[in-house]
């Protein structure tokens, strides 16, 4: 069956043809590794996850590459404010390196949790400065440059077109409009390739241009380029990507090859926290581990992740991820109960399913209706084993881990049962506070725990 999407290119929605009929090739643009994601980049990535299982549901193999952005980017996506990564080693009073590897590492825990199939190449930036190297000696040889006493720009202005994905007119951009380290940019939209390195900078590389830093827009051209050639298939981001980031990185491959590199852009839009924007003064900033404190166990968040298509923006309440935390309860025990039944399908009902949920993830990865056949199938009174291995099937797209649920289950996991242990030892001590405490603790995960003559029972 054919699939759909929206390519913010052509804006509209797109049959969609591979380059190659074997192996889809994609880029993502990834995490800035200066802080703990919160569930809003978070469901940038579940995203990303969606649009991979359904590729493979097609058949497809993936060439899929995400970067990690370890080198400093400025606050801004327009070259303006403090670089990040720096930001973030004053404020932790540690090497920027340090910094990114504790955050990447972090990143990796929570996309791990919520069951986010990796892309099958991760580069950091950091690993790749000779690449990027090579890539501005080209945009500068093809002649898309010049260059002031400190920084290598791009010229914006030797292109048919800049701002081809937001069909912008370059006049409205204010991109670059305020950097102070700037004292010869000839065009508002240009931007910075290539830095020297004030004596201060921490992160710093020897290069035909004295010891520099490479401007953020960099990273993505020359590592897609380095995986993936001069033309792949779909690059995907955040919307806020659109205006600045990837017109810059079009911008660098019309330099480097004269090509657009991508045939599909994708974008997932934002999510608001009670309708507003996520922000730690607002102290509505959430990160995964907030949730798990709470009692949600991430795949509650690709739940509700799933009552919204991502290409509109989604609204987190805690309301909201009360009922996600139903329904996947529900998923679980409508797949128990269909494992443990008898009753007899017709091929004709199982096609249907089968085609409708194929027509919902093929039309632009719609999985609110995707889900409306799943609940179709929970409550289909038939129980039968076929409906469970259907839902099985269709987890390979949902990503809930329908299987591994059902030889988990009711099995109590050793983190809670340390957390029990603890709390016996305080009582056996007379230690009421802690043993309170604890018993919270429990509870906040998401079990509960009650005092018997052998010692404690717990449920979920
Ligand atoms: P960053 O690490 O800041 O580069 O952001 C990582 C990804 O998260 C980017 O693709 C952003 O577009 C995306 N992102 C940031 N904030 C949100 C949000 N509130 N909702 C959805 N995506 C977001
Ligand atoms: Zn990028």
């Amino acid at each position: 069956m054919d699939i759909y999407f929206y390519n913010t290119l052509t804006r509209k929605k797109e049959k969609f043809e591979p380059i190659n009929k074997e192996e889809v090739r994609l880029y993502s643009c990834g995490p800035t590794v200066y802080y703990y994601a919160h569930i809003g980049n978070l469901r940038a990535y579940l995203f990303m996850d969606n649009l991979r299982r359904v590729l493979k549901y097609n058949g497809y193999k993936l060439k899929h590459v995400m970067n990690i952005t370890d080198v400093g980017h400025l606050v801004s996506d327009a070259d303006e404010g403090e670089d990040k990564m720096m930001k973030a080693a004053r404020r932790e009073n540690k090497d920027p390196f340090e910094i990114a590897n504790f955050y990447l590492d972090a990143f990796l825990k929570d996309i791990d949790k919520l069951n986010i199939d990796r892309p099958e190449i991760i580069a950091r930036a950091t690993e790749h400065i000779d690449v990027m190297e090579e890539y501005v000696k080209k945009i500068i040889e093809n002649g898309y440059t010049y260059e002031t006493e400190d920084t290598i720009y791009f010229d914006t202005s030797k292109l048919d077109k800049y701002g081809v994905l937001s069909n912008k007119n370059v006049e409205d951009q204010k991109a670059g409009a305020r950097v102070e380290f700037d004292n010869g940019k000839k065009n508002i939209s240009d931007f910075a390739l290539w830095i020297k390195a004030p004596e201060n900078h921490i992160m710093k590389w020897d290069s035909f241009f004295g010891k520099c830093y490479p401007g953020w827009h960099l990273e993505c051209s020359a590592m897609s380029y380095k995986y993936l050639g001069d033309l792949f298939d779909i690059h995907t981001g955040g919307m806020d990507h659109i205006p600045i980031h990837h017109e810059n990185e079009i911008a660098q491959s019309k330099g480097f090859s004269g090509h657009i590199p991508a045939n599909y852009w994708m974008h997932v839009d934002f999510l608001t926290v009670d309708g507003g924007k996520m922000a730690k003064s607002l102290n509505n900033l959430y990160t995964l581990e907030d949730l798990e404190q709470r009692g949600y166990e991430p795949q509650v968040y690709r739940m509700f992740n799933f009552t919204s298509n991502y290409r509109t923006p989604i609204n987190f309440t805690f309301e909201a991820m009360d009922s996600a935390k139903i329904a996947l309860n529900r998923l679980r025990e409508g797949y128990l109960a269909h494992l443990e039944g008898t009753a007899n399908i017709d091929e004709e009902q199982i096609n249907e399913y089968e085609q409708k949920f194929l027509e919902a993830i093929n039309d632009n990865l719609n999985m609110p209706v995707a889900m409306s056949v799943i609940w179709d199938i929970v409550k289909n009174p038939n129980k039968s084993k076929t409906l469970a291995n259907l839902l099985l099937k269709f987890d390979e797209v949902l990503g809930f881990n329908l299987k591994n649920h059902e030889k988990q289950e009711n099995i109590i996991p050793q983190e809670i049962i340390d957390l029990a242990e603890k709390r016996k030892q305080a009582r056996e001590n007379k230690n009421w506070n802690e043993s309170d405490r604890i018993r919270d603790e429990i509870i906040s995960k998401g079990f509960q725990i009650k005092d018997t003559a052998q010692g404690y029972e717990i449920t979920q």
